[in-house]
């Protein structure tokens, strides 16, 4: 890749849902860590105790219909494994020590890949990508819902389906929500050419198109470097690292792209004829995702349950950061999952396995209902008796009958964070303590708190004696003071990092694993080195509204630094025929789609393509400078004042160090 013309044109621009999943440059997998000590063994038995482990059901579940076993890997353009089909063949047999034994059992599922066939005319193939490909056999052709995260995986993905299926044209593409890992793919099962040419459907529910072009642009960066912690993206495949994500084995990093609908469903169920096959959509937005459809597919009894159902806790506030979701809407599709299902023989989500039989159907939704309502109802509960968020998340144990069922166990999302995100959601994260109105930042408290007990020196001893006495929670909170305090403490980082790999062998969501994970690696190492290459985003980034873009550069811009100046810009793009006056004010950056303003400073005109390059930062000097395509009127310096005053986030930000 050629160098940027000027960094300052290198936004912060980028699609959250991609970017949530890329995390940043792969540095070398860590050293494995340290063993289970006695305190996480006990913890860990104690699950096996209590839960019914070597319950079968599941497993055959998960097995069931298997037609084929992928095995090698799947390369990117670059030579980067971006699937490999080997990587979690350890993931077998009784649970190392330093993995929860619930969640071993619940990565154990997880890596029975391959292609299976669901019921007559469905198929699903699993562990090419952190979801699930549905192949549904349509009259002319395959109807493909959700093809994966990236174009590589996706090609690979519908090729084996080929060869063991037969050989037929896709005649339909379903996209069952917003979320990057479920139409990324979408270029890997049909061209844009052949999807026009052949009048291919698309279909996706209403506000498909701007969620999953624009879902958070403006925060990309911070949730990418945010999701390589939940993701464990950089972990090594092993018993003392990355086991699974919850949802599925890993996402594949590689080329993203998108189609745009050509069939929204926009009613609450909307009956269509899918190359030849009904499909009764369901519009269940703003649940797991801002625009998402379930389908029953009548003539097989089948039901589709996208991401609103899965074989997990979902999150209502992921670990890597968004908006806060709606437990009781959640709760309430649930409910009428359930009056869809009244005759389903078989539900299969797009992650994990399938359940077969309308009697545990049922009961699996139910307890999903109640899961989100429970979570719901006692976080709203107890607040209003007066307890803070930390004191819920302390307080609230799922009841018995639900704690007992696999599906509704934290394996991606976790009670504990949850149950905030509830509060969040109401009352938000300041908890009504005016102790914590004006607190002074971490750091600044951890050097003064350091003087009081008399340095770090003090805190790590205290913090090695909970250590031994399997007190990880206190362990960490006092070592993660030591190391704001006292950043060069290197026994400090050693501990904490050693403290999270108990935390981390312990947990039963592979989110919470990953992330201590991922918290030891960089205590040790430092932060990534490298942030995120935009350049396999392209595709998907032309498709999304300039507006958005100009939100983005807007909140990239320097405040302080943008005091006092008054600069205005026209933005042309001379293909698409839109222009934009940009100008700042109050030390804020405005934009408004009109004519070029005659008072500008200057005029950049240029086309779109060049324009989003520019945004991801991927232009180089000879796309830009020697591109006529590209054209500047009025001052350059001023031109160049402007764009110095935007931020360029490198995405390689400091968490657990400072
Ligand atoms: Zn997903």
């Amino acid at each position: 890749m050629s160098k940027p013309m000027t960094p300052a044109w290198c936004l912060a621009a980028s699609i959250a849902t991609v970017l949530a999943l890329a995390g940043c440059g792969r540095q070398a997998a860590p050293a494995a860590g340290g063993d289970a000590s006695a305190a996480t063994q006990q913890v860990n038995a104690q699950f096996a105790k209590d839960l019914k482990l070597d319950d079968p059901q599941d497993f055959e579940d998960a097995k069931r219909g298997l037609i084929a076993r992928p095995s090698g890997k799947v390369m990117g353009a670059d030579g980067n494994v971006l699937v490999d089909f080997d990587a979690f063949k350890f993931v077998d047999g009784p649970a190392p020590p330093t993995v929860n034994p619930s969640l071993w059992r619940h990565a154990i599922l997880n890596a029975q890949i391959g292609l299976f066939k669901v019921t007559e005319g469905i198929w699903q193939l699993r562990g090419f990508d952190i979801a699930n490909m549905t192949v549904i056999e349509g009259k002319s052709g395959w109807i493909v819902v959700d093809p994966l995260t990236c174009k590589e995986s996706a090609t690979a993905a519908i090729a084996f389906a080929r060869q063991h299926l037969g050989d037929r044209p896709v005649s339909a593409i379903v996209f069952t929500h917003s979320h990057a890992d479920h139409f990324g793919g979408v270029l890997g099962v049909v061209s844009a050419e052949d999807a026009k040419a052949r009048k291919i459907p698309v279909i996706a529910p209403e506000g498909f198109m701007e969620e999953a072009t624009s879902e958070n642009v403006l925060v990309g960066v911070a949730m990418g470097r945010r999701s390589g912690y939940q993701f464990g993206k950089d972990l090594e495949r092993s018993p003392k690292g990355m086991v699974d994500t919850g949802l599925g084995k890993g996402v594949a990093y590689g080329t993203f792209g998108i189609l745009p609908p050509t069939q929204l469903v926009t009613k609450p169920t909307e009956e269509v004829v899918v190359d030849g096959v009904r499909i009764v959509f369901h519009n269940v937005p703003g649940a797991e995702a801002p625009a998402e459809l379930t389908f029953s597919v009548p003539d097989r009894k089948a039901y589709g349950g996208a991401e609103n159902l899965a074989q997990t806790m979902h999150n209502l506030l992921p670990v890597r950061g968004a908006k806060v979701r709606d437990s009781l809407r959640w709760s309430q599709y649930m409910e009428q999952a359930l009056e869809q299902t009244a005759d389903t023989e078989v539900y299969f989500g797009q992650h994990n396995w399938p359940i077969w039989g309308n009697a545990r159907i049922r009961e699996f939704i139910t307890k999903q209902r109640d899961m989100y309502k429970y979570t719901h109802d006692q976080t709203v509960r107890l607040a209003n008796a007066g307890l803070t968020p930390r004191e819920i998340a302390d307080t609230v144990k799922l009841p018995q009958s639900l704690q007992s069922s696999f599906g509704v166990r934290g394996y991606y999302g976790d009670l504990r964070h949850n149950v905030k995100a509830v509060y969040q959601l109401y009352l938000g994260a300041y908890d009504g303590n005016p102790a914590n109105l004006n607190p002074l930042p971490p750091q600044e408290s951890a050097k003064r708190l350091l003087a009081l007990i008399g340095g770090a020196d003090k805190a790590v001893a205290a913090a090695q004696a909970a250590y031994d006495q399997g007190d990880y929670r206190w362990a960490a909170e006092l070592l993660n003071h030591a190391v704001f305090g006292q950043p060069d403490h290197k026994g400090a980082k050693e501990l904490l990092a050693r403290t999270y790999e108990q935390m981390a062998y312990m947990a039963e969501a592979a989110t919470w694993r990953n992330s201590y994970l991922t918290a030891a690696a960089e205590l040790r190492q430092g932060p990534p080195k490298k942030g995120i290459d935009r350049s396999g985003f392209l595709e998907m980034l032309s498709q999304t509204p300039v507006e958005r873009f100009l939100e983005a550069m807007a909140a990239g811009l320097d405040g302080p630094a943008a005091e006092g100046k008054d600069l205005k810009i026209n933005l042309v793009l001379s293909d698409t025929g839109e222009s934009f006056v940009l100008w700042i004010e109050n030390a804020v950056l405005h934009h408004k789609k009109a004519a070029p303003a005659t008072d500008a400073h200057a005029t950049l005109t240029l086309t779109k393509a060049i324009f989003v390059k520019m945004m991801a930062g991927t232009a180089g000097v000879k796309d830009t400078l020697l591109s006529d395509d590209l054209k500047i009127a009025g001052s350059k310096i001023d031109l160049v004042r402007f764009f110095t005053l935007i931020d360029k986030p490198a995405g390689t930000f400091a968490i657990v160090t400072k």
